[in-house]
């Protein structure tokens, strides 16, 4: 135990930093919240981070470095660090950290990404490179969209020239087919520590205005000013998923590992998420990755029905990272955990 206390886990406060911090409490380590000013009373009022290091912007993470390295601060990487800085700057950042930079680089380029998936055997949507070849529902994504703003759904290529035209030009798109199903979010875990893939959890998020749009009805809807679906995130819904699509669940994430191997080397490893729509045929389809921890795992501070399986204790995501830094610290493979 003695040698854990030499560590702290730190994380930037916001996405999912209560849930990672109070993770890594209960795991023993001490523990960092690195919040822009302002932004700190949450870690404060929960009695989450045993230290605030409050920063003017994102960039400033870059000044405080040699002092996390300092106090041996072993960083969690979520969401919020990969939206406000790039991954470019991520990959600059020294202070030890959790989790594979290389793969990031992979879940952020779409062709790559897209490789990736599809090697695994995963359906994913079909994706129209030009605008006349639109023959079904499509959803046109904005690359630097920031939770879904701006994202529209066209039939053809009239109706997407037509709605294309209130963006700026230049703007970096992908044009998806649209799939009508249940969006669901599968949230897993993989230890490069014993070779074991972990199913932490499912949940479905809830998005403004896309999921409020029902409580309009068509009628209303015909006879208000227009009203565009959008799909900015606002919360999480925990949700388990019926038992007999868990077979094809882990095999999905364990080919998504064994493939993450041949595109970089050690693979991924830690929390990840396949997001996926099922559909009435019930096929998963698999439209994104995130090669780190969701805040869909946020329902689960206490654990979620799954881990609740394994563990005899509450184990959220956020402590599930902690515990395998815990072990790799024991066992003298820190160096396993952190890339
Ligand atoms: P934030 O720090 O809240 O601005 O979040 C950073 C990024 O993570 C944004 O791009 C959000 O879209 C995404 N994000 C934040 N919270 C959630 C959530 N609860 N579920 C899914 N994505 C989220
Ligand atoms: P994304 O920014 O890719 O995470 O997508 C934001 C939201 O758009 C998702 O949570 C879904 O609700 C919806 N969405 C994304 N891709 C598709 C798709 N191919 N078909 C249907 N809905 C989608």
């Amino acid at each position: 135990m003695a040698l854990i206390k030499n560590y702290k886990i730190a994380t930037i406060g916001s996405h999912s930093a209560l849930q990672i911090l109070k993770g890594a409490q209960d795991e023993g380590f001490s523990t960092i919240a690195i919040c822009l000013k302002g932004r700190e009373r949450p870690y404060k009022l929960f009695n989450v981070a045993d230290e605030i290091v409050t920063i003017k912007d994102y960039n400033e993470l870059f000044k405080v470095q040699d002092k996390l390295i300092k106090k041996k601060a072993i960083f969690i990487p979520h969401a919020s660090l990969i939206a406000y800085l790039g991954v470019e700057k991520v990959e600059g950042f020294r202070v030890p950290y959790f989790g594979n930079k290389n793969i990031l680089r992979f879940e952020s380029d779409r062709r790559i990404e897209r490789k990736w998936l599809k090697n695994a055997g995963l359906k994913l949507p079909r994706i129209f490179e030009d605008p006349k070849d639109i023959d079904r529902a499509v959803i046109v994504k904005f690359h630097g969209a920031k939770g879904g703003k701006g994202y529209f759904l066209a039939k053809n290529e009239r109706d997407f020239k037509q709605k294309i035209k209130s963006h700026p030009k230049g703007e970096d798109y992908v044009i998806q087919e649209y799939i009508v199903g249940v969006p669901m979010f599968i949230h897993y875990f993989y230890s490069p520590l014993n070779n074991e893939l972990e199913i932490m959890g499912f949940d479905i998020r809830y998005e403004s205005n896309v999921d409020s749009l029902g409580r309009v009805s068509a009628r209303d809807q015909m006879a208000l000013p227009k009203i565009d679906p959008s799909y900015v995130i606002v919360g999480n819904i925990p949700v388990v998923i019926r038992e007999s699509f868990l077979p094809r669940i882990i095999d999905m994430g364990e080919r998504v590992i064994k493939e993450s191997r041949k595109i970089t080397k050690n693979g991924l490893w830690g929390p990840f998420c396949l997001e996926a729509i099922l559909t009435p045929n019930e096929e998963i389809r698999v439209f994104e990755i995130s090669a780190r921890i969701v805040a869909g795992t946020n329902p689960y501070v206490e654990g979620s029905p799954y881990t609740a399986l394994k563990y005899n204790e509450p184990m959220s995501t956020g402590r599930r990272i902690a515990r395998e830094i815990k072990i790799a610290i024991k066992k003298g493979k820190l160096g396993k955990v952190l890339g």
